[in-house]
């Protein structure tokens, strides 16, 4: 369908999913102790989905059977929630979106959870952060997303992550993903304009290891094809003619982008 550049007034009710997706997230947050299933994750961000009124875009996306995707250590993306149970030190990556008025939010963190977090876990998830808010500050002056993929990568370069091969951002609107999509990494080939209107979901998946991963045979669960433990982090970004906004942030994203001498304006 090409890209779909969306309205202020449409990225606003993008903005009202996000701040849904937002509060899932907490929930979740919360809800991944040691000790709880990771059933039990996914049940915090339904109910709180729920709650107001909107509905999940992941359950029964392609046949997926959850309101998130909760991956665990080695599991970078995908996992499906269920009776397994987080343990001291797991590095738990949830991924969740909300559709409120046909307009979707989709946005993941990425937690250490338990006393005992092994340092090098917290320094690849907060590498991968970083890596989304530079990814997310540079659609502020890229002409292309060749340079939202740059700025991703020169974080996992510093940190001696990788992004994972294959795996990509994406537009969102009126369906999940949508065109185009947003790389991790560098590529040759010149990637579309960043142009008002646009509305993208950065995620940058870092790995220890190599960039490299497996699909279970779950047929969703993609893991780190060496075992090592991965992160994920992601949020919705809308860009218009004054600037972005961060939609699955209540506060534009204000926070994460200050670092980056980026302040975030609503379209609307
Ligand atoms: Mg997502
Ligand atoms: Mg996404």
């Amino acid at each position: 369908m090409g890209i779909q550049f969306k309205t202020t007034a449409q990225m606003a009710i993008m903005a009202r999913a996000g701040v849904v997706v937002e509060a899932a997230l907490a929930a979740a947050r919360t809800a991944a102790v040691v000790g709880a299933t990771t059933a039990d994750v996914d049940a915090a961000a339904a109910a709180v989905i729920a709650e107001r009124g909107a509905t999940s875009n992941f359950l029964g996306y392609h046949g997926f059977p959850a309101t998130t995707c909760v991956s665990v250590n080695d599991e970078v993306v995908h996992g499906i929630p269920g009776n397994r149970v987080l343990e001291d030190g797991d590095v738990v990556s949830i991924d969740c979106g909300a559709i409120v008025e046909g307009w979707h939010g989709d946005s993941a963190i990425t937690l250490v959870i338990g006393d005992t977090p092994d340092p090098d876990d917290v320094a690849l998830s907060d590498a991968t952060r970083t890596a989304m808010w530079a990814g997310i500050a540079a659609l502020t002056t890229a002409k292309r997303l060749n340079e939202v993929g740059a700025a991703i990568e020169d974080v996992a370069i510093a940190a001696r992550l990788h992004p994972m091969e294959g795996f990509v951002g994406h537009g969102i609107g009126t369906e999940m993903h949508q065109e185009p999509d947003v790389l991790n990494y560098r590529v040759r080939g010149r990637l579309p304009k960043v142009q008002p209107g646009m509305c993208l979901a950065i995620e940058p998946m870092f790995i220890r290891g190599t960039d490299q991963s497996l699909t279970l045979s779950d047929e969703w669960t993609v893991v780190s094809a060496d075992g090592s433990r991965a992160a994920h982090w992601e949020h919705s970004v809308a860009v218009h003619e004054a600037g972005i906004w961060v939609l699955t942030a209540s506060d534009g994203g204000a926070e994460g982008l200050a670092p980056f001498g980026v302040v975030p304006v609503p379209a609307w």
